[in-house]
């Protein structure tokens, strides 16, 4: 976006004197200043005439800016660059230009409206089954809560409040800063009645004038079923209690979830192995699996090779439409140990079967496929 120029933002001339500027600035001020013009462009052109004046009004900066232009004051808003070596790390921003010239004088009021409450984080961490299924939990946490015996103005009851002493009602404490360039009034939150600018005559027993208090509070949370590793269940209006009558923020559960010694899940689905003998993988057979919801019954087609998947439909975790599915991956089993007997059953089979070898199987022999792979490595060395 192309930047306006300085003095036409001001509406002022070239050879506009010192006084001519301040004069367009203020009168602009007052039409923008986001407490009083509720426009939705009143704030940006408000910081468009903070920029101008704060350049215009230094005879330096003014002076560097008639002969660079707009290219000696990139980032000017951003407080970094530009300057070229001067320090504005001390000057406080927009709202001191405005109480500069309009502080207290016009009777408007600096005070900090109602905050809302900080938001909090808690770490949960939860079984892999709590987490499939949901579980309620107890959280023990600590927050900042909206005092309840002074129903968070921190003035004992009965007692009224008054303009506060520190601030005298502005809801902010000044300082001026004299510099090379003149001098700057620096404002920030009064910290006695952290802006409200009012103060107890009496303050309340239970916060003493804070509006909050530090309390520790078991809370009862509801953890839906089908959470996972990584998302946060959010409860609106349990972070900290609001300031000057703000309202509270929300608690954030980060949730974290133990492996399982059985089962993986990849979103909504679980896997597992299971290991099953030779014989059942050749024969067939009807074998228990674990599930989520204990064991149940798979049959195994005969002839099934190791590594082979079986999808067990609507048994993974829940979730809105309702369940994902459970994944079987068997793995066949050689046996290690043999008895006398079972050897010289294996060897009878070995004897009946001649083509027992697997590698001699399928459409292209094992050895077919070996014997192509090693000529053609040949011909190519050659
Ligand atoms: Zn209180
Ligand atoms: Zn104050």
């Amino acid at each position: 976006m192309a930047k306006r120029d300085y003095y036409e933002v001001l509406g002022v001339e070239r050879g506009a004197t010192e006084e001519e500027i301040k004069k367009a600035y203020r009168r602009l001020a007052r039409k923008y200043h986001p407490d009083v013009n509720k426009s939705p462009e009143a704030e940006e052109k408000f910081k468009e005439i903070n920029e101008a004046y704060r350049v215009l009004s230094d005879p330096e900066l003014r002076r560097r800016y008639d002969k660079f232009g707009h290219a000696d004051f990139e980032g000017v808003n951003g407080g970094a660059g530009g300057f070229g070596g001067f320090d504005f790390g001390d000057f406080g921003g927009f709202d001191d230009l405005f109480d500069m010239f309009f502080g207290g004088a016009t009777g408007m009021s600096r005070r900090r409206g109602p905050q809302r409450g900080a938001d909090l984080r808690y770490d949960l961490h939860l079984d892999f089954n709590e987490a499939v299924f949901g579980v309620e939990k107890e959280l023990d946490i600590t927050r900042m809560e909206v005092c309840s015996h002074c129903g968070g103005d921190g003035a004992e009851p009965g007692s009224s409040l008054t303009t506060c002493p520190d601030c005298q009602g502005t809801g902010q404490v000044r300082t001026v800063r004299r510099t090379p360039f003149g001098q700057f009034v620096n404002a920030r939150t009064c910290p006695r009645c952290r802006g409200a600018g009012r103060w107890p005559e009496k303050t309340c027993r239970e916060c003493g004038g804070e509006g909050r208090v530090t309390r520790r509070r078991r809370i009862k949370v509801k953890i839906p079923a089908g959470v996972d590793e990584g998302q946060r269940v959010r409860l609106a209006g349990e972070g900290e209690g609001g300031v000057n009558g703000g309202p509270p923020g929300d608690l954030y559960i980060y949730i974290t979830v133990k492996p399982h010694e059985l089962f993986q899940r990849r979103g909504n689905d679980v896997y597992c192995e299971v290991p099953i003998s030779f014989v059942q993988a050749a024969l067939g057979a009807e074998i228990l699996v674990p599930t989520l919801d204990g064991q149940t019954k798979l049959r195994i087609p005969e002839g099934t090779q190791t590594g082979t998947s079986f999808r067990l439909r609507g048994l993974g975790v829940p979730h809105r439409f309702g369940r994902g599915d459970q994944h079987v991956r068997v793995k066949v089993v050689t046996p290690i140990k043999l008895t006398p007997r079972q050897r010289q059953l294996l060897e009878e089979f070995a004897q009946v079967d001649a083509n027992a070898d697997p590698r001699g199987e399928k459409e292209k022999g094992f050895f077919e496929k070996v014997r192509d792979a090693f000529e053609s490595r040949g011909r190519s060395a050659q």
